[in-house]
């Protein structure tokens, strides 16, 4: 699994990292308005947390122009994609999806006995929602689609999805894993809560782990039809597994929109400093819209991987086809100026 990977690649002799960039994380740490209200819940942590939800799922409701019963919190989207892996699993079938994408969901769901057909991606590594569709089977349970994708950085274009939604989701439910959407400008990001409230099959997980930087304290959503939510709820511990005080942070984080445009700016200048420097070395940067970027490398993965961290810059490698790849998560511009002066060491 790479999310396991993430933590399986730390060498039990790390040396201390000067930079970070191998689980996606956000590097400006969490919002100062979402610490205060996470300290002040602190007194409240006698108490299950029931009421409270309220609060935040309207907020997201009047955002994503759906209902608060079409949502679902839970600490963080991996329970979530463990959940649907559990429950499309069930008795069979195929889950399909593409090449080059997160695999947590679907490495699960093959464990629980369902077929995984990966569909190639295009020459620039973007979903093929065409060869998807053309591959829909009276077996296929389920579609699994992560936009922004992970690891390759890339994007649907929002018409397309929603076309590809509206036709797909009458017969096999989507699966949409947006945990990098936060990173593409509002006006730029799909609006697919709107198939939800005309009652479409389509699931929607999100995740606070990224721009509102809450990987270690854990918050997450789901959006969907009320019955799909049920029935994945089944697998879970339900939403009293969310502490009180990540809640309460997590609803001052939603409504503190200048902290995330901070980050998502940040984030933005970091990203096309790096690419621009990997391109000046004579590196190809897949485009990205997140907070990471995969680029071909030509060293063996292992070899430049702990040569990287070595040296104190902690990365992801991947290969696919042969070919050995770099990921690397957007730190602070300090921490993306050591890294591509190391790179440029390592690779000599
Ligand atoms: N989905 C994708 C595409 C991810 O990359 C990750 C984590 O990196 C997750 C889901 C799960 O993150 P979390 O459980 O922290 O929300």
């Amino acid at each position: 699994s790479v999310f396991i990977n993430e933590f399986a690649i730390l060498p039990p002799d790390l040396p201390k990292l000067r930079a970070r960039l191998f689980a996606n994380e956000n590097p400006h740490g969490i919002a100062p308005s979402a610490r205060e209200a996470l300290v002040k819940a602190a007194d409240l942590g006698n108490r299950y947390v029931w009421m409270e939800f309220a609060q935040l799922k309207q907020a997201i409701s009047e955002n994503e122009g759906v209902k608060p019963s079409n949502i679902m919190m839970s600490p963080g989207s991996s329970d979530l994609l463990m959940a649907a892996a559990a429950h499309y699993a069930k008795g069979g079938g195929t889950i399909l999806t593409s090449a080059m994408t997160y695999d947590d969901l679907l490495e699960r769901a093959e464990k629980f006995g369902a077929k995984i057909v990966s569909i190639p991606m295009t020459k620039n590594y973007q979903y093929d929602l065409a060869t998807i569709k053309a591959k829909l089977t009276p077996d296929v349970k389920m579609v699994y689609i992560v936009n922004p994708n992970n690891p390759t950085g890339t994007i649907v274009p929002p018409a397309e999805l929603e076309a590809f939604c509206r036709e797909v989701a009458p017969k096999v439910p989507v699966f949409m894993d947006e945990a990098y959407i936060d990173f593409l400008e509002p006006a730029d990001r799909p609006k697919l809560g709107k198939l939800v409230a005309e009652g479409q099959n389509v699931i929607l997980t999100r995740t606070f782990s990224k721009i509102h930087g809450f990987a270690g304290l854990r918050l997450g959503y789901a959006i969907g039809q009320p019955e799909t939510l049920k029935a994945l709820r089944q697998y879970t511990n339900g939403e009293f597994a969310v502490s009180i005080t990540t809640l309460m942070a997590g609803i001052a984080s939603y409504k503190d929109v200048d902290w995330q445009n901070h980050c998502r700016t940040e984030n933005t200048k970091a990203r096309a400093y790096t690419a621009k420097a990997l391109a000046e070395l004579g590196y190809e940067v897949i485009p990205s819209y997140a907070n990471f970027m995969l680029f071909p490398i030509r060293m063996k993965p292992k070899t430049f991987e702990n040569q990287m961290f070595s040296q104190g810059i902690g990365i992801q490698t991947r290969e696919f086809g042969g070919q050995p790849f770099c990921r690397v998560s957007v730190g602070t511009m300090d921490e993306m100026v050591a890294f591509v002066e190391t790179f440029k060491k390592v690779v000599g």
